[in-house]
């Protein structure tokens, strides 16, 4: 009996996608470019399942049923270009090929397209969960070649997470749809994962609490609106004990890494003229983490302000509680914007409740909060922006106040919480209706002749003044 998938790439991602696979009752032949891995895996993990190995990419194709679905979960880059192009010589029209690792939007694109003048059907698709969601139900972004959908979907939506019995997996869209909407995942699980730790730095070196206290306080707020995946394993991660008896977290070096998708998203708001603070100083602030020779060497030569906390504690956890909720909203809602430029720049439809369904499972960031967004987008699919939807209004009214005393806190204790205060200041500006921009046009025109609009004539019409001139 033939195969219904082939799979290349066996490392952590792969490894745990076949398994899920398998155990959703499809048959699965595996290639793996080092055979000494795949030996590993038949004769380990995959002992006593139906899981074929293959030791070249033609035999791998010739064990599978036509028409063929190949599915690549290597490193992203020119790994996956060299894998397509021998699979390209051996795969015939109306063949899938799907691509389910990290990969850069634009090269998704660029490959659908290449790939749909030979008759071949590619995906590119989001899987986010990490090797637990690959093993036992990840969230799944497919975007590509709309014909391919179908095909792949029973196997596809059988392996995601579920929520409600609802697949965490939809089709996305054309070409790098399922790409960029992965890519944003990512950056929005970088702002949620910075604002944690802004939260657990206000606690445990603002307020002076132990990595128990902060533990359990991330437990209880784990049962509210905050409940989330990162939330949950942070109150773990404190409560962790080293041999000794004392927390691990204090003994890890405090240098961030990263992989680049948090950038990519960055560049691409930036591109699209959209501002997405909180997931840049979230990249940000990974970069300044890793600067730590240099941020040593400061910290003796710049001194930090010598206020200490002397208020209420209650009240400033309360505080700082709100500054994590507003800014996990301006972070989505911002995130969400951005998916809305680039589905008119890139030509897509998205479906932002159903964006929001597929990350509620499966993902890094899944959380209770993704159905409040979905509750939004179903109650107005043409939504310009979260922020004016009436529920995140009304959330935003009561954390407010809070939110600002948090950063006011952090200020005063010069300890950086550089997503909390940049996530205010956004919020502050989006609300405002007059912004210092008419100086700024002014100053344009000054020295560029770039010229200005008046408010007291129609837009479009442009003047410029000769400033050195009269007046
Ligand atoms: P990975 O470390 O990103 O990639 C390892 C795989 O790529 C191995 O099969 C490796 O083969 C193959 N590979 C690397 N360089 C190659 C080359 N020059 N030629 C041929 N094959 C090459 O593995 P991963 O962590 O499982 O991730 C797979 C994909 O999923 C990546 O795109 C990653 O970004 C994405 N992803 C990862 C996670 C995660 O939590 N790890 C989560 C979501 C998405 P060899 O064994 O022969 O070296």
């Amino acid at each position: 009996m033939k195969a219904n998938i082939g799979l290349i790439g066996l490392a952590v991602m792969g490894q745990n996608l076949v398994l899920n696979i398998n155990d959703n009752g499809f048959k699965v032949a595996v290639y793996n470019r080092t055979t000494e891995k795949t030996d590993e895996f038949l004769t380990g993990p995959a002992k006593g399942t139906e899981i074929v190995g293959t030791y070249s990419i033609e035999d791998l194709v010739q064990k599978l049923e036509t028409p063929r679905i190949v599915m690549l979960m290597v490193k992203a880059g020119t790994v996956v270009d060299h894998y397509i192009e021998q699979l390209v010589l051996l795969l015939d029209a109306g063949d899938i090929i799907i691509d389910g690792g990290n990969s850069l939007f634009t090269d998704t694109d660029r490959r659908t397209k290449a790939l749909k003048e030979k008759g071949l059907l590619y995906i590119g698709t989001g899987v986010s969960g990490g090797e637990e969601g690959a093993r036992h139900g990840p969230s799944i972004m497919p975007g590509g070649h709309p014909d391919a959908w179908n095909r792949v979907k029973p196997v596809l939506q059988a392996i995601s997470a579920k929520v409600d019995g609802q697949p965490c997996c939809e089709w996305v869209g054309y070409g790098g749809a399922g790409h960029y909407v992965k890519m944003i995942h990512n950056g929005i699980e970088y702002g949620d994962m910075q604002i944690i730790c802004e939260a657990y730095q206000l606690m445990s070196e603002g307020l002076g609490l132990s990595a128990d206290e902060i533990s359990s306080i991330f437990a209880e707020w784990n049962s509210a609106e905050l409940s989330s995946y990162l939330v949950e394993i942070t109150a773990n991660i404190l409560a962790y004990k080293d041999e000794d008896g004392s927390p691990l977290l204090d003994k890890i070096l405090d240098t961030a890494g990263q992989k680049g998708t948090g950038k990519w998203t960055g560049i691409n708001a930036l591109d699209l003229g959209i501002p997405l603070t909180l997931i840049g100083e979230s990249v940000f602030a990974r970069c300044l983490s890793a600067m730590k020779d240099e941020r040593i060497n400061a910290s003796q030569k710049l001194p930090k302000p010598v206020n200490r906390f002397e208020g209420n504690r209650q009240e400033a956890l309360e505080t700082i509680r709100n500054a994590l909720y507003a800014s996990k909203i301006i972070s989505y809602a911002q995130g969400f914007r951005l998916m809305r430029e680039a589905a008119k720049e890139y030509g897509w439809t998205l479906n932002y409740g159903k964006i929001a369904l597929m990350w509620r499972g499966g993902c890094i960031i899944r959380s209770a909060f993704l159905n409040d967004i979905k509750q939004a987008y179903d109650s107005n699919p043409d939504l310009e922006n979260l922020l004016l939807a009436d529920f995140f209004v009304d959330a935003m009214r009561q954390a407010e106040p809070g939110w600002r005393k948090a950063v006011i806190l952090s200020i005063e204790l010069g300890i950086p919480a550089p997503a909390f205060s940049s996530a205010l200041a956004f919020y502050d500006g989006y609300r405002t209706a007059r912004l210092p921009a008419n100086l700024l046009q002014a100053q344009r025109d000054y020295f560029g002749a770039h010229s200005y609009e008046r408010t007291d004539r129609p837009r479009g019409e442009f003047f410029h003044t000769d400033w050195t001139g009269h007046g």
